[in-house]
């Protein structure tokens, strides 16, 4: 599949690992927006969250118990951060594979533009 996201998943596109198990694999975006800038995706490939479903949103559930724990290895749990995803073209998604940013390590900037 021609998915970027898939393909760092499977190791053909390189990435700064941060956390991976069965489900999830999270790793450094490439362009980061905070001290601490993560992308957290599901394995499977999932293109938004529009294709959400009662059978596929477990992983949604997971991935934020993942990024808790990410969290406290990169020592913002305490200072705060926020999780973010974009879907389709007016919420800025630009990659079509379901993924979460966690940003901190700063204090970040609410409405969001
Ligand atoms: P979106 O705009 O879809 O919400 O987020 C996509 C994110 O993926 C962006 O923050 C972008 O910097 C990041 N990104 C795009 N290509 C790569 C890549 O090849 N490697 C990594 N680590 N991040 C990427
Ligand atoms: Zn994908």
């Amino acid at each position: 599949m021609n998915c970027l996201f898939c393909k760092i998943i499977a190791g053909d596109i390189p990435s700064a690992k941060v956390y991976e198990d069965d489900l999830v694999y999270a790793f450094r975006d490439i362009e980061p927006q905070a001290p601490v800038h993560i992308l957290i995706i599901p394995k499977e490939h999932i293109s938004s969250a529009n294709e959400l479903t009662d059978e596929n949103a477990s992983i949604v559930g997971h991935i934020f118990a993942v990024a808790a724990k990410i969290a406290k290895d990169e020592g913002i749990a305490d200072g705060g951060y926020r999780i973010v995803n974009n879907c389709g073209d007016d919420g800025g998604q630009t990659v079509k594979h379901l993924h979460f940013h966690m940003l901190g390590g700063r204090s970040l900037a609410w409405p969001p533009g």
